[in-house]
């Protein structure tokens, strides 16, 4: 498997970020998800606002970052809840540039 350059620092790794910067979420950050995805169902219902489509019903949401880490964005900033394949699609648009 080819070496794939560290999203955050561009060392060599076999994964998108090197061992310093796999992903760890704290259990305060996925609680904080949690809560986002509760907050979003309790008024929205089970529905997805889309990711370069439009709104649809979907039982499989997830929140993620505004602006992912990836892409310069904070750790404690806003989230965003899409259902997984719209969050999906945007890490990878976002990450492939
Ligand atoms: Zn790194
Ligand atoms: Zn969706």
């Amino acid at each position: 498997m080819p070496k794939r350059p560290c999203l955050i620092c561009g060392v060599l790794s076999n994964d998108s970020r090197c061992p310093a910067h796999q992903r760890r979420r704290s259990t305060m950050e996925r609680s904080r998800r949690a809560q986002a995805v509760a907050a979003h169902r309790a008024q929205h219902g089970n529905w997805c606002p889309g990711w370069q489509r439009d709104a649809h019903a979907a039982d499989d949401l997830t929140a993620d970052h505004v602006t992912p880490v990836a892409a310069g964005g904070s750790e404690s900033g806003p989230l965003q809840c899409l259902c997984r394949s719209c969050n999906s699609r945007k890490r990878d648009s976002i990450e492939r540039g």
